[in-house]
């Protein structure tokens, strides 16, 4: 199958799409969603401040590798890696681990925080396939086996249903959760 964009060898085939596209434009892909996550909703001016949550998974190791060069070009700051004082903090995770902990706070009655999460909206496998082609080491993030087997069955018989829990869970009010 070809790329949907320029017509090269398509490299992962995304469902949610029904299209292929070509390592080239999946990276680019991948790394638009980053910004335009970081405009929309995450960052409200050039003086932000950031710093995020260290560790190694998919979604961490992606934002570390590629958030850098995005606040230093577009905002002229730099990033900085663990918690600090008057920053804001930044804690990624996959499109599932951020639908893992929305609901296993409904289905179990937890309470739920929301975080700002650079990656919310790109799944595991996408995260995981660009740490392999930019040559990223990353461990695998353990979710709740339970919850996440509701949400893949209710991906197969809905695709995009993940997508659409992230967008209800960001126009909720958090004084609601
Ligand atoms: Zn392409």
């Amino acid at each position: 199958m070809r790329c949907r964009n320029c017509g090269r060898k398509g490299y992962i085939h995304l469902p949610y799409l029904k299209e292929h596209l070509c390592k080239k434009c999946f990276v680019r892909m991948v790394e638009r969603r980053i910004r335009l996550n970081l405009r929309k909703s995450l960052l409200s001016g050039d003086e932000d401040r950031v710093s995020i949550v260290d560790n190694n998974n998919a979604a961490t190791v992606v934002c570390k590798h590629y958030l850098p060069k995005v606040f230093g070009e577009m905002y002229g700051s730099k990033l900085m890696v663990g918690k600090r004082r008057g920053y804001k903090l930044f804690a990624c995770r996959s499109l599932e681990g951020e639908c893992v902990s929305f609901f296993r706070s409904i289905l179990l009655n937890k309470p739920y925080k929301r975080v700002l999460n650079p990656t919310m909206n790109l799944p595991q496998r996408e995260l995981e396939e660009y740490c392999k082609i930019k040559d990223l080491r990353f461990e695998r993030q353990l979710l709740d086996s339970d919850v996440l087997a509701f949400l893949r069955e209710l991906e197969d018989a809905r695709p995009g249903a993940m997508f659409g829990t992230i967008k209800a869970v960001n126009n909720l009010d958090n004084r609601l959760c």
